[in-house]
């Protein structure tokens, strides 16, 4: 299925200001509906750098979908397929211009419960609420 029309959106902004000429493709499919009915899915996503492509499987949450999205733009924009220091400042700038509308408790349970070096980063970065969030998850 194309891509919805926010998210082409959402990633032309992100790259134009981040001064990427190369254009990127975007590949988007829904998550297979579970088998509970009122199951939520999740989102996931890749970047693959050299061949500058973003696939996405999108889960139930719009919110989500944005959040995953902007994370594999972020692999793209830094260059970095790691979950390192570096991406992660990268991401977090990006999450925080790009979606303000999503509270930071939000975006911090998203990128928190995929990987511990989110919340690591936000706290260094000094976002709002990260630290808390990582003695929760147990630093
Ligand atoms: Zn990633």
């Amino acid at each position: 299925m194309a891509a919805p029309a926010w998210a082409v959106r959402m990633m032309a902004e992100v790259l134009c200001d981040a001064g990427e000429t190369q254009p990127v493709e975007l590949f988007w499919r829904q998550s297979r509906p579970n088998a509970h009915r009122n199951a939520r899915a999740h989102s996931s996503g890749r970047a693959m750098l050299t061949r500058r492509r973003i696939a996405i499987t999108a889960g139930t949450e719009r919110d989500e979908q944005q959040i995953v999205l902007l994370h594999e733009i972020a692999h793209i924009v830094s260059d970095d397929h790691t979950h390192g220091d570096g991406f992660y400042r990268v991401a977090w700038s990006i999450y925080l211009r790009y979606l303000p509308n999503i509270p930071r408790k939000r975006l911090l349970q998203v990128e928190g419960s995929y990987r511990k070096e989110a919340l690591v980063v936000a706290a260094d970065m000094g976002i709002r609420g990260a630290k808390s969030a990582l003695a929760r998850r147990g630093a």
